[in-house]
């Protein structure tokens, strides 16, 4: 099982939607994934993900639209004929059964015989690097390592295309990571197509090729993580992806005006009021502005020290702005009056979609800048 018989399969879903008492977990998602792509579903609770992960995987049927995997189309097409690899967050395994015997199963399942039944589970499980717990119960393995088997198990019969809905979800933080990294060297080595579905961004980020940010049973933007981060098409995918301060202020002639001067260019959609991105990293501390810089005057209020960076919040005119910065810089400590500044470019400038909204409206509520892996 070191090298792919075959390369990863390609997906396409057309206006795949599944509606449930005519609300729409899933509203019209287009999608291509090419052979051999690592591409994440990322959104928050309730924006479709597992819903679109089942309509590949055939357990739920859907309202419209069509699965279609190596130009077949596979939309009515039982799960367990549909040869996919699957791991969930609730590892599933049999009990009674010791870890090879587990992963035996699909094997056994296809009617593969015993001595190659044995040859391929204990090659799974040395690719997951558990070749020595072959013989333990998954009650004797860890949570982490019990995660292995359900890889090695939806591995085995080598699968071309691989669906994972928050596998790691149940993991501490250093053993989420652990197996990440672990996930990517075998979809680096197998060249297996993988849709893994999370709401957690970093590990979007860590993780993909891609990655199509879902909100609202919709596919709000497709892109390589760098893409995302750095040229977001909506307000939702700039608050979602990675941290962003977020200023509220109105745009009149295609200039975005905010308090204090602060002013960027606007797209000639934006009109009336609305809201500027502007990353962390992108603002400057107590620098020599230009003349056609932002400026903006605060005082810092927290201070946290993350090793290569240092990240501090400041109260302004504008309301609270984070901003990172390298430590060799000096940094006034909390309390102290800092200078910010930044190019106006630097700034994305989008509509204030909770201005047209009548009453509560979700988007405000991401408008304070948001902790890294809180699910929302
Ligand atoms: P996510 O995976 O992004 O958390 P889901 O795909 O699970 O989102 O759900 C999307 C929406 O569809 C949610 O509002 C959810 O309540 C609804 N939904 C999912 N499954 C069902 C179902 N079987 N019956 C009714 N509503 C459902």
């Amino acid at each position: 099982m070191t090298a792919p018989r075959t390369p990863g399969a390609a997906l396409r879903l057309s206006g795949l939607s599944k509606r449930y008492a005519g609300t729409a977990a899933v509203d019209r998602v287009d999608l291509d994934v090419a052979s051999g792509e690592f591409i994440t579903l990322l959104g928050p609770s309730g924006s479709g993900k597992t819903t679109t992960l089942s309509m590949i995987a055939g357990f739920t049927a859907p309202s419209d639209g069509s699965v279609v995997c190596d130009g077949d189309e596979i939309t009515a097409v039982p799960p367990h004929r549909r040869g996919l690899g699957m791991v969930f967050q609730n590892y599933s395994l049999f009990p009674h059964l010791n870890v090879r015997e587990n992963v035996e199963f699909p094997l056994r399942q296809r009617g593969v015989a015993k001595p190659q039944r044995v040859k391929r589970a204990l090659a799974a499980l040395e690719l997951v690097e558990l070749g020595a717990r072959a013989n333990a119960k998954p009650g004797e393995l860890s949570g982490g390592q019990q995660q292995r088997v359900a890889l090695a198990r939806a591995l085995v019969f080598e699968p071309r295309l691989l669906l994972m809905d928050e596998p790691f979800g149940a993991l501490d933080r250093a053993l989420r990571e652990r197996l990440q990294i672990e996930l990517r060297r075998l979809h680096r080595e197998l060249g297996i197509t993988v849709v893994f579905v999370t709401h957690d961004q970093e590990e979007a980020l860590t993780l993909s090729d891609r990655i199509a940010v879902f909100n609202q049973g919709r596919i709000e933007q497709v892109g390589t993580p760098e893409e995302l981060y750095a040229q977001p098409e909506t307000l939702f995918v700039s608050q979602f992806i990675g941290e962003s301060n977020a200023i509220r202020g109105d745009v009149s002639d295609g200039v975005f005006f905010g308090p204090d001067g602060i002013r960027a260019p606007a797209p000639a959609t934006a009109d009336g009021s609305a809201i500027a991105i502007i990353r962390p990293e992108r603002i400057a501390i107590n620098g020599t502005p230009s003349a056609a810089a932002c400026a903006l005057a605060g005082s810092v209020t927290d201070l946290t020290f993350l090793g290569a960076q240092r990240r501090m919040e400041i109260a302004t005119a504008a309301g609270p702005l984070i901003v990172r910065t390298g430590v060799e810089s000096g940094a006034p400590g909390i309390g102290g009056d800092v200078t910010l500044s930044w190019s106006p470019e630097h700034a994305a400038v989008f509509s204030d979609p909770s201005h047209h909204a009548e009453k509560s409206n979700p988007w405000t509520e991401t408008l304070a800048p948001s902790t890294s892996d809180s699910p929302m």
